[in-house]
């Protein structure tokens, strides 16, 4: 029985995801995504697929990241 630091919820199932060593316990994907899930550097959504990595900075899609400025990125399959 643990409870979820992003709603508080006390649930019985919740799960532990252990990220740069420190462990998060979520009650759900949606408290987790909220607390972990990087956001684009361009257009601020949160990034929960690969996402691109450019210069330091997390894009959603390599059109947020040519739009930054980074030239020659593609949508990692
Ligand atoms: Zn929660
Ligand atoms: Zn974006």
């Amino acid at each position: 029985m643990a409870q979820c630091e992003v709603c508080g919820n006390d649930y019985d199932k919740t799960f532990e995801v252990v990220m740069e060593g420190q462990s998060h316990v979520f009650d759900s994907f949606e408290c987790a995504i909220h607390a972990l899930a990087p956001t684009c550097a361009h257009c601020g959504c949160q990034v929960i697929g690969h996402g691109v990595e450019a210069d330091g900075a997390i894009y959603c899609c390599a059109h947020c990241a040519e739009e930054s400025g980074i030239a020659g990125v593609s949508d990692r399959v």
